[in-house]
């Protein structure tokens, strides 16, 4: 008797101590009561030390629940939400935006199951098909999408925190940086205590900004990327000069042909003159890459590929510009911006495609700043209730939007033409159409723009109405697609009008290529022999992640059979 009442107090003294507003909730709502107790039962035996689990078999009643949790300032991690509630989490979501949304779906593999509607749609994150048979996969998918929410959340742990004045665009690329390596870090305003006190911890003086200070006491001040590269501990220098295979650029592409020389025994070297991930990295969602139903995050997905590389055997090197390439006997060589040289049996060109600008000075001169090319992936939190636009009509543009308007207050669409429907997937424009706080402004253009260090406003030219405009504007994403990085490349490397990278036997027909080889040109090889091109820098490549994954793959096979029939000769 005496020791159960010993273990009551102690429940009780620990029920006490684990203030709701401590943990966050997982919340269910499941109408079949049997069910909804089932699943309670688990969650709470699974995540029960770090979450508390709650549950309703009513809308009604949840919605309530929900109202008290927001009003005390409870968090909810996530809403478990059976498919005749899905009406629900429109509203449950207004009160908890940043739990995850997860359908509890009937087994129904047709179109009109209404989770492919939820999830095309952006009205939920994650979906559960039940029955169940196997509770370790459950508990598996839950942790998923608990780990999804976690990634969302402030750090607890700063790897890395940066001191910078508030308008300062170089904070921006810190960010930027930080957010491609999946560093945890935090940002400090100058005038701030918490920043003041990190300058007096670090002896550092004020005038000299921005300064990362690194868990260990270690303080860079003003860093450029080489700088921030080695603090964060990759490398920045190729340590071998001969290689089988050189690969330049760490996108998709580069880096799954790095995954697989590697893997394949080659010795491989790859140069990135910024981070890893190319432009699939700033991708907040990537949604049509195989196997991943929900969804991945671009910079998960190119994070894993370079890890996964670098496990193989890969060299990579960061934050390293190939600037030249030139034939020496049967070898290639590739010059690095900082004067060093990779000599390798095949060159892999895996270089992408920069983002074309929009040529208006005022908005060039606040890039970082609130004008930012592409969708930064580490901006979306800091778009909070503000008022955003982006440039551009085709699929990215209309990811971007769609992703924005979780965080942001108005997300603005500016395109040239009359319709979406001609650059944009049907499925975007359908989700765009049903976001309310997505509008879409037709045969716009950004003329002009101002801000103070940092974007405030946008001059937009109104050729439907003849209207000339100047709007309040938090940011400005543009994303009008691009030019291929190839002007570093010899003149005898044949490339279209555009600059994309000519491959394969249609060389032949081109008037420009003089091919001596008592061979074809091998599918994704140039006009120089023994040099590939992968991915969007190639010419008919059809951009996506995926394709740029396949060439990578490919381009591999290729290599072997270059460097088989140059060991023959
Ligand atoms: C915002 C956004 C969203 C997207 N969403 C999707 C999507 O949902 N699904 C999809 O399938 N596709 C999507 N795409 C397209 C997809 O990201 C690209 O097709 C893909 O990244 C191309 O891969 P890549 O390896 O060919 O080139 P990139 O990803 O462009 O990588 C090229 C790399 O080469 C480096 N580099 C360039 N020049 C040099 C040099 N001289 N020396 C060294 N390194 C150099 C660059 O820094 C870069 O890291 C999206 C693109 C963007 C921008």
């Amino acid at each position: 008797m005496g020791r159960a009442h010993g273990r009551e107090t102690l429940q009780a003294r620990a029920a006490a101590m684990r203030s709701a507003a401590d943990f966050p909730a997982l919340f269910v709502v499941d109408h079949d009561p049997n069910s909804l107790g089932l699943l309670l039962f688990d969650l709470s035996r699974w995540f029960g030390n770090d979450f508390i689990v709650r549950g309703e078999a009513s809308s009604e009643a949840a919605l309530a629940v929900l109202r008290e949790m927001d009003d005390a300032n409870e968090p909810v991690a996530l809403l478990l939400v059976d498919d005749a509630a899905s009406d629900f989490l429109a509203s449950a979501h207004e009160l908890h935006p940043a739990a995850k949304r997860v359908l509890l779906v009937d087994r129904d593999y047709t179109t009109t199951s209404p989770v492919v509607q939820a999830m095309t749609l952006g009205r939920a994150d994650f979906h559960i098909v039940r029955p169940w048979a196997d509770h370790e996969a459950v508990h598996n998918a839950m942790s998923e999408f608990l780990s999804a929410w976690t990634s969302e959340q402030e750090p607890n742990f700063e790897e890395f925190r940066i001191v910078a004045a508030e308008d300062d665009g170089r904070a921006v690329q810190l960010r930027d940086v930080m957010t491609r390596f999946s560093m945890p870090f935090g940002i400090y305003g100058v005038e701030s205590d918490a920043g003041r006190r990190l300058l007096d911890e670090a002896g550092v003086d004020p005038t000299r900004l921005p300064v990362v200070i690194r868990y260990d006491g270690q303080v860079i001040i003003d860093p450029d990327l080489p700088d921030l590269a080695r603090a964060i501990g990759v490398n920045v220098k190729s340590d071998v000069d001969t290689c089988e295979v050189a690969i330049v650029g760490a996108g998709p592409a580069g880096l799954t042909a790095a995954v697989y020389a590697a893997s394949e025994g080659l010795e491989t070297v790859v140069l990135e003159r910024a981070v890893s991930g190319g432009q699939a990295g700033t991708s907040p969602l990537i949604r049509n890459y195989p196997g991943f139903p929900h969804g991945i995050s671009g910079g998960i997905l190119m994070e894993r590929t370079c890890e996964q590389a670098w496990l193989m055997g890969a060299h990579i090197v960061f934050a390293q510009q190939a600037v030249a390439l030139e034939r020496s006997g049967g070898d290639r060589v590739v010059r690095l911006l900082d004067g060093t040289e990779v000599r390798a049996g095949a060159v892999v060109i895996a270089t992408g495609v920069e983002w074309r600008r929009l040529g208006v000075p005022r908005l060039e001169a606040l890039v970082g700043s609130g004008v930012f090319y592409g969708a930064a992936v580490s901006e979306t939190r800091a778009m909070q209730d503000q008022d955003v636009f982006i440039v551009g009509a085709g699929n990215s543009a209309g990811q971007a939007s769609l992703h924005l308007a979780r965080h942001a207050r108005t997300v603005t669409l500016l395109a040239r033409g009359d319709t979406l429907a001609k650059s944009m997937s049907s499925y975007l424009v359908r989700a765009i159409e049903s976001t309310p706080n997505v509008l879409v402004r037709q045969r716009t253009e950004v003329v002009d723009g101002a801000g103070d260090g940092t974007l405030n406003r946008i001059t937009l030219a109104d050729h439907h109405h003849d209207t000339i405009e100047e709007v309040p504007a938090a940011a400005l994403f543009v994303m009008i697609g691009g030019e291929p990085h190839t002007e570093w490349l010899p003149e005898d490397i044949v490339h279209d009008p555009q600059g994309y990278l000519l491959t394969g036997r249609g060389l032949l027909e081109h008037p420009e290529v003089r091919w001596e080889q008592d061979r074809e040109p091998l599918p994704l090889e140039t006009s120089m022999p023994g040099v590939f091109a992968a991915g969007d820098v190639r010419q008919g490549s059809i951009k996506r992640v995926a394709s740029g994954v396949g060439e990578g793959a490919t381009v591999v096979r290729l290599v072997h059979d270059h460097l088989t029939e140059r060991t023959r000769r």
